[in-house]
């Protein structure tokens, strides 16, 4: 089962599709870029590990602007024979070994000073790459060695989306001058189960200020402590609205390799250039409207499929109480699949 939803996995980046859209991200790819300059004279000599190398661009770019003694590029993906000549013609196979093979399964000579890799998903953790990353830093990673990203954190705010809950739920309202309101039941399992992938939130749609609600520190976090987790928010309703759902997004952060280097973020929020993870939203069934100064309280579990390995659960709770203290709207709960 494991090694079929691995072949699954590694199939969808063999395709260049996926690493043209991470490449043609500019915030993605610069914010790497600007990490590995900053650092660039500490990586003199270093062993660096590139966890899921892909094309192998971030290699590239240690090789380039530091002076590293050993890169090792791992990529399980067939794109890994290709990324061989794209290293060679580079002329940088002296300093850059590509590896087809999973990180798990790579045997090197020496223990790496900096692990680098790109694992983050929608809603921060699906695919669940961070798993290997982990694993890695476990088996090869130096004592004090560093790790980029640094630390990785998972943001949530209330909003409204009018345009995509009308699209998807009040279309059935009128229809060529029919109701279709009979489907509205169906319409919401088959469409709000699953968190919208690629929603662009409009910062003027956000109900109040976004919290910060998981904060992961790569050096310490162990693979168990992913497996459920359990977040709990409060927010204060800053304009009255209608909810009609949360919105998550994420920030990674690159801390430098001695105090003197500032460290460098990558932030996927609204308020940030948009970048292919986009934001994430969690429509509820049905929208409800909240005042300014309301308090929004509850939970966000993210709970790991047990038998899909890479997918995720959330189960989203909360409640509504008014400034005076009363409850407006009683527990709700709704369980959301991403993607199995
Ligand atoms: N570093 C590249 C690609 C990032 S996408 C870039 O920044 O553009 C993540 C890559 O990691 C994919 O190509 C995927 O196939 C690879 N990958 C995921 N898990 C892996 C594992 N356990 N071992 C080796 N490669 C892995």
């Amino acid at each position: 089962r494991q090694y079929g939803q691995d072949m699954e996995y590694f199939d969808s980046y063999s395709h260049l599709k996926i690493h043209h859209e991470m490449l043609d991200d500019k915030a993605r790819t610069l914010a790497y870029q600007t990490a590995i300059r900053q650092n660039a004279h500490l990586l003199t000599d270093k062993v660096i590990l590139d966890v899921g190398c892909g094309t192998g661009i971030l290699s590239m770019m240690c090789a380039r602007y530091g002076r590293p003694k050993q890169v090792y590029a791992v990529e399980a993906s067939d794109i890994a024979e290709y990324t061989k000549d794209v290293i060679h013609s580079n002329k940088m196979s002296d300093t850059v070994t590509v590896l087809h093979s999973k990180v798990e399964e790579v045997q090197l000579e020496e223990s790496v000073d900096v692990i680098i890799s790109e694992w983050m998903g929608t809603i921060l953790l699906f695919e669940m790459m961070v798993e290997s990353v982990l694993l890695a830093r476990d088996r090869l990673l130096k004592d004090g060695g560093t790790l980029w990203p640094s630390t990785a954190s998972l943001f949530l705010v209330p909003c409204s989306a009018q345009k995509q809950y009308g699209s998807k739920m009040e279309f059935w309202k009128d229809q060529y001058g029919f109701d279709l309101s009979d489907l509205i039941e169906i319409a919401k399992e088959e469409f709000l189960q699953k968190p919208v992938h690629n929603h662009i939130l409009d910062p003027a749609d956000c109900l109040s200020e976004a919290s910060r609600i998981l904060n992961i520190d790569m050096r310490s976090v162990r693979r168990e402590d992913l497996e459920q987790i359990d977040l709990d928010f409060e927010f204060t309703v800053q304009k009255s609205g209608t909810l009609h759902g949360f919105c998550t997004w994420f920030q990674v952060d690159f801390e430098g390799l001695d105090q003197s280097i500032h460290t460098v973020y990558l932030n996927t929020g609204p308020e940030h250039e948009l970048t292919h993870w986009k934001q994430n939203l969690f429509l509820l069934d049905s929208p409800l409207s909240v005042d300014k100064d309301d308090v929004i309280t509850g939970q966000f579990n993210l709970h790991r499929n047990p038998e899909w390995r890479r997918h995720l659960r959330v189960l989203l709770r909360f409640r509504v109480m008014s400034s005076s203290n009363n409850l407006k709207v009683p527990d709700r709960e709704k369980l959301f699949y991403v993607w199995r």
